[in-house]
């Protein structure tokens, strides 16, 4: 007999129906986080106990499988990290030999395998906790069709987390047009994560048409996610990032969770050099207070729906694709979707503008800053080619 090819075991559940969208749900790609598996586990034996019929097909992976075996977030390098262009290229050449490599050439393949063989639009949810207590929230790669799908869930929305952080998997799979969520539903060993996780899974399912409407009772699965993000803002911009090595001794200070309130200047945190300020008033998110990361922390704030509609709006009307006429503005010559900004002839148009049009911040050297903008944002591709 055959053996199964090494990319299956990854492989915690595979339905199938009718000729709906397909959905895949990444559960532990850190391993220290085990509620996505549990959850979603309870979602595959509900649909098999009760007969549920799918419309399309629904995935269920587990991430990293040595780190979830030992129960630590990696063992060599962050699995939600590892996913530029450049490293995915490195993987097929098989030059890379790290513990995470592995894993990382498996869980390629076997989305690779599911959404290659799509006919319709492609979901991906990211499931995912915290070390520190805190409400549950989604995060969203911006583009319109994320945006657009991550309304059917009534939890604060945080835009931004991908800009400051390099190689996050869902950022990976926007480029390919699927249409992507992060969750975050709590603390990691919470059984209230597990429940949160699993009514997002119900609602991702009936909000994308691979369940019927009255499947699955809906306002109950919503009210839990109503309920355990009460009094959060509901529209969130991530706008720093406090990076971290191994060497920099960061620890936290006790008492912050998601969404606590700090004042500019207030001391967060500590490291080998001493006290570390928040850089502006704002509201802490992912407070790191395990061992491993390399995020210490990132402080967020409000953002007004107004500006949701307004960008929209604009992006609707296509008007970015003007941009490069304004002054100190550039389109790069190999790159359709990259801008190249001389910020000292551009001074006057903050990166918040471009954010309106969609493009995000990719690097800042001396006077030049690169924005991008991602290729499918209104947009479905024709067929999901990974
Ligand atoms: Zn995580």
């Amino acid at each position: 007999m055959l053996e199964a090819p090494a990319h299956r075991r990854h492989t915690l559940g595979d339905r199938q129906g009718g000729s709906g969208p397909t959905m895949i749900v990444m559960t532990g790609l850190h391993g220290n986080e085990p509620a996505g598996g549990r959850a979603a586990r309870r979602v595959l034996a509900r649909l098999e106990r009760e007969g549920l019929e799918i419309n399309g097909r629904f995935v269920v992976l587990a991430g990293n499988l040595r780190a979830l075996a030992a129960g630590i977030r990696f063992l060599d390098c962050d699995l939600n990290r590892q996913w530029t262009q450049e490293r995915v290229a490195e993987l097929q050449n098989q030059a890379l030999n790290d513990a995470e490599a592995t894993e990382q050439r498996e869980l390629l393949a076997a989305i690779r395998e599911v959404a290659n063989q799509s006919t319709g639009p492609v979901y991906f949810l990211d499931l995912h906790t915290t070390s520190a207590v805190g409400p549950p929230f989604v995060t969203v790669g911006d583009t319109l069709r994320n945006r657009e799908f991550a309304r059917s869930f009534p939890l604060p929305l945080i835009f931004g987390l991908e800009e400051q952080v390099d190689g996050a998997l869902l950022e990976y799979l926007n480029n390919f047009g699927l249409i992507t969520l992060g969750a975050e539903a709590g603390q990691h060993d919470c059984d209230r994560s597990v429940d949160r996780l699993e009514a997002l899974m119900w609602l991702a399912l009936r909000s994308a048409g691979l369940l019927a409407p009255d499947a699955v009772e809906g306002r109950v699965y919503a009210g839990v996610l109503r309920e355990a993000s009460r009094g959060v803002p509901r529209v969130i911009e991530v706008r720093y990032r406090h990076a971290i090595d191994d060497q920099d001794g960061f620890e936290m200070l006790p008492g912050f969770h998601n969404f606590a309130p700090v004042e500019k200047g207030q001391v967060v945190a500590r490291d080998r050099n001493g006290p570390i300020h928040a850089r502006e008033s704002g509201l802490i998110l992912l407070p790191l207070y395990q061992g491993k990361g390399e995020d210490g922390f990132f402080i967020a704030r409000p953002l007004r729906t107004f500006w949701l509609y307004l960008s929209a709006f604009l992006r609707r009307l296509r008007i970015g694709a003007f941009l490069h006429w304004l002054p100190g503005v550039h389109c790069s010559r190999d790159q359709r979707l990259e801008l190249t900004i001389d910020t000292r002839i551009a001074r006057w148009y903050p990166l918040e503008v471009f954010h309106l049009f969609g493009y995000r911040k990719r690097r800042r050297t001396g006077d030049t800053l690169i924005v991008t903008r991602r290729a499918f944002d209104s947009n479905e591709p024709e067929t999901t080619r990974l």
